[in-house]
């Protein structure tokens, strides 16, 4: 029994070791280093794009519940996210390059699983898993529109990533480390600004030229992951209730709130470089390093990469696939990853995780496992598959498509704590289903 997988991503990884892990022979197909995609810079799969943070790792929060169910049931993404962490408060956030040299490794070292580089430019023939992402390369996407029809099978938004600077050029004389409102340890290097100082930074920074990116014109972002000018441009405060929002950090210096406070966080686990929490943007990169050395502790910030944007590629899934990310018309290729319109990196290792298993549960004769809409896993390839969404759009893990409690609970974080607890005791009862 084999299985090509195509794209050694986060969900392309995932999904090879869940299978090989099942006793399935995989040929995992990566085209790095070889060739990359504009977004990546290493040669290490898994690479995270933009951020360094999986985001919350609190169960009152959706995408931490989804994190607790892949650990429960061994997912290798989490398990080398997991050993790789980096202090982010309530976040999980892993030392990049850390984290992806751990994951390739593994990969490369499971016996099950060969690697086979260079890039795929045919759908191959048998069992086939496609993960390559949302930059999928040229020559495959034109294949996959082939297969798949040219007309209204895929959609585009575009994503932008934010720049990271040297711990080193960080002015702290005018930064100070803290978390909000002093919870869990100081973990952020926070950059404050006074209302002068932030009203210059606000105009020049709706004023600062964008590089071009073609079709962005008339394109759509994805409001989670919105570029940082594109938000000032809607309003002097709009930052300040977003990124910039000086809530809950007070300057020692001044004992009191600032106008305005960016937020750095760690990228490595050295500490040596960090990233500007929310300033993704597809500004020129003079203008960035122009606009964004406004911000006083960042005067003199060096630059180790720039933010760029990307246009983002996703199918129309309610449309093409079924809830285990399968085609419906050829259910022996499978895809899995940001390409089937889910968002995010936990979201695509999730796919990946749901889309390895069945399938290895398939080639085994074994019985498709039923993750309910009560479990965060179950709930994004039913909602990714449900034919009765019309306009299409990326989605994010969120408990607005987990069914709600059968009582009422007083507060948020009390109710997303007990949807949470309903999901892990369903998933504690399929684990060793799950894992056989
Ligand atoms: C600019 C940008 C910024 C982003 N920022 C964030 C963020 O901050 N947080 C977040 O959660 N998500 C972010 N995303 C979304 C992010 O892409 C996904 O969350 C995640 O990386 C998707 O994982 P994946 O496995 O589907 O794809 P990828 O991680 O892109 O992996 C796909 C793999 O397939 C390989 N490949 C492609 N074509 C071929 C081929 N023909 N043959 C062989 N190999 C191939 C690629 O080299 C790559 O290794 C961003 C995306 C972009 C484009």
């Amino acid at each position: 029994m084999q299985v090509m997988v195509i794209g050694a991503g986060l969900a392309g990884s995932e999904a090879a070791w869940q299978l090989a892990q099942r006793g399935i022979c995989v040929r995992l197909c990566e085209m790095k280093p070889e060739k990359k995609i504009p977004a990546h810079e290493s040669e290490y799969f898994a690479e995270l794009c933009c951020s360094n943070s999986l985001r919350s790792d609190q169960l009152e929060n959706a995408v931490g519940l989804l994190k607790e169910e892949l650990r429960r049931l061994d997912s290798l993404i989490l398990r080398c996210a997991d050993a790789t962490r980096v202090p982010a408060g309530g976040a999980l956030a892993v030392d990049r390059r850390g984290f992806a040299k751990m994951v390739t490794e593994a990969v490369c070292s499971h016996p099950n699983i060969e690697v086979v580089p260079g890039e795929v430019t045919e759908i191959p023939e048998g069992e086939v898993l496609i993960a390559t992402g949302p930059l999928t390369s040229d020559a495959f996407a034109e294949k996959l529109l082939d297969l798949l029809g040219r007309e209204n099978t895929t959609l585009n938004f575009f994503d932008a990533a934010a720049p990271l600077i040297s711990f080193e050029s960080v002015d702290m004389d005018s930064a100070y480390f803290a978390s909000r409102y002093d919870k869990g340890t100081p973990d952020y290097i926070n950059c404050p600004m006074e209302k002068d100082e932030y009203l210059a930074f606000w105009k020049a920074l709706t004023e600062a030229e964008e590089a071009p990116v073609h079709g962005f014109e008339d394109g759509q972002v994805f409001e989670g992951c919105m570029p940082v000018e594109v938000m000032a441009r809607r309003g002097e405060d709009t930052l300040r209730y977003g990124p910039l929002k000086p809530r809950g950090l007070k300057d020692p210096k001044t004992g009191r709130e600032s106008y305005a406070v960016v937020q750095l966080r760690k990228d490595n686990a050295d500490g040596s470089i960090y990233n500007l929490v929310g300033f993704q943007t597809h500004l020129k990169w003079p203008e960035q390093k122009r606009v964004f050395t406004m911000i006083p502790a960042l005067k003199n910030a060096q630059f180790l990469r720039y933010g760029v944007m990307h246009r983002n590629t996703y199918l129309d899934s309610p449309r093409l696939l079924d809830r285990y990310y399968r085609l419906k018309t050829q259910p022996r290729l499978a895809f899995a990853g940001q390409m089937t319109g889910v968002e995010g990196y936990v979201e695509s290792c999730a796919s990946g995780f749901l889309a390895g298993v069945e399938m290895a549960r398939r080639l085994k004769g074994q019985p498709p496992l039923d993750f309910p809409r009560e479990t965060a896993i179950g709930a994004l390839g039913l909602y990714v598959s449900n034919e009765s969404v019309g306009a299409f759009q990326p989605m994010n893990i969120n408990f607005g498509i987990i069914p709600p409690l059968d009582h009422r609970v007083k507060g948020k974080r009390n109710k997303n704590a007990e949807l949470s607890a309903r999901s892990l005791q369903i998933i504690d009862q399929m684990r060793e289903e799950v894992l056989t």
